[in-house]
């Protein structure tokens, strides 16, 4: 059987398996190009790894307190090697990103303080944590106050804006690197540095927080590189590697990661306690296949993006613009094409394949959203996986891929269905 042959085998079109070996031909340079990314990063890991002496030991299982993990501890010295920081708290307890975010905001910010992004509206899920939608529990229900301000409209920042909004009361600013699912520009880690140089002129002791979900490893430099206070994410996307089954990162000044050791756990526990109940293992290995996960995931994101533009759909990031994280926009224009792409997502998983994904009342949209995963791992969006509400203009935002060619044969499958379409 040739490759040609099994593509077939799972329904492609000859014009789809064509069209994909022309695209992946042309893309060649790009793909070295990210190669040769993942290659810095995969020696910065086995670098830091080798640093601290990591071993077979560390590898071992905690129960109960958690006292005297030498795998936890090696972990988070690890992973403040790979961000250059002065400490880490990685854990499994930290249950997602969001969850890690609001441990690195509430431990750092108290009563009276004001939290500002200079940056637009952060990621829907911390509308609630900060208090911008009413909630229960959230940082103004404490007495912290919010400031936002967006960027300008080409994406730029608002620098008279953000010098206006710094005032006596502002303790921490935070920068979403990732657009996440709105239409502004993904920050490079060199934007941010520029950011937070100009942020730190104004005001030397404010601390500067970065949500770096979905940008980890995708260029040579972090934003704790430039400046960065605290970064913080999600180890079920880019530094999980696809292995990880649970937890989150925060990585920065020593003072800072104490603060949020104490918030997650108690104070005066903070780092001390924390089981890892056998995952250890997977921590440092997913960390280790991290960068070339996030490679393979880059490749298949710019490979859509190349042939949706090519075909005339809206594209955002477009097919030739550098990347700043994994996120690929796609707008599809019709309800019929963005259930088709989700199926096409959906059918060429490892897990549930045979699921056919439909729109659902999702609690805080207004419309159905529809969403395809065939996960190992629950919800983990480093593994390729779509969604996209299903109104106007019907945009697909898809991410992730373990393997290239598992993104290759996803998107193929998404373009043969939305091809079918008319
Ligand atoms: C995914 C994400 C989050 C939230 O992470 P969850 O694990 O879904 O809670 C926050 N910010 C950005 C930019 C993200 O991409």
């Amino acid at each position: 059987m040739t490759t040609s042959e099994i593509f077939k085998s799972f329904g492609l079109s000859d014009e789809t398996i064509a069209l994909g070996e022309k695209y992946e031909k042309k893309l060649e340079p790009r793909f070295k190009e990210i190669d040769k990314t993942a290659e810095f990063n995969q020696l910065k890991v086995i670098k830091a790894m080798q640093d601290n002496r990591l071993s077979d030991i560390h590898f071992a299982s905690s129960t109960g307190y958690g006292y005297n993990d030498l795998g936890r501890e090696t972990l988070e010295k690890v992973y403040a090697s790979i961000f250059h920081t002065e400490d880490a708290l990685v854990r499994p307890q930290i249950t997602c990103g969001t969850h890690a975010l609001t441990v690195a905001l509430a431990a750092n910010l108290r009563p009276g303080d004001e939290l500002l992004s200079p940056v637009g509206k952060p990621y829907d899920t911390l509308e609630g944590v900060i208090g911008i939608t009413e909630q229960k529990g959230s940082l103004k229900e404490y007495g912290i106050s919010y400031r936002q301000v967006d960027l300008n409209p080409d994406g730029s920042f608002d620098y008279e804006g953000i010098k206006n909004a710094i005032n006596e009361k502002t303790k921490l600013v935070t920068i979403q690197r990732s657009k996440g699912y709105q239409t502004r520009p993904t920050l490079s880690v060199e934007a941010i540095g520029e950011l937070i140089g100009f942020i730190k002129k104004i005001k030397p002791e404010v601390i500067v927080m970065v949500d770096n979900c979905y940008g980890e490893f995708v260029e040579k430099i972090e934003p704790s590189d430039v400046g960065a206070d605290l970064c913080v994410g999600s180890l079920i996307k880019n530094p999980g590697g696809g292995l990880v089954a649970s937890g989150g990162y925060i990585v920065g000044k020593a003072e800072y990661i104490e603060n949020c050791a104490f918030r997650l756990t108690a104070p005066g526990l903070g780092k001390e306690v924390g089981a890892t109940l056998g995952i250890n293992q997977s921590m440092f290995q997913g960390l280790f296949l991290a960068p070339t996960v996030v490679a393979c995931a880059l490749k298949g994101a710019i490979f859509a993006a190349r042939i949706f533009e090519e075909l005339g759909y809206p594209v955002i990031p477009n097919g030739t613009e550098p990347r700043f994280d994994i996120i690929q926009a796609v707008t599809l224009g019709s309800a019929e094409k963005l259930i088709a792409f989700c199926g096409g997502i959906q059918a060429a998983s490892p897990v549930d394949s045979f699921v056919v994904p439909e729109g659902w009342a999702m609690p805080g949209y207004n419309s159905d959203v529809i969403m395809a995963a065939g996960n190992f791992i629950q919800g983990s969006s480093i593994e390729l996986s779509a969604d996209g509400p299903i109104t106007e203009p019907y945009a697909v935002y898809f991410q992730g891929g373990l393997t290239w060619y598992h993104a290759k044969l996803g998107i193929l499958t998404a373009l043969d269905r939305v091809l079918k379409v008319q």
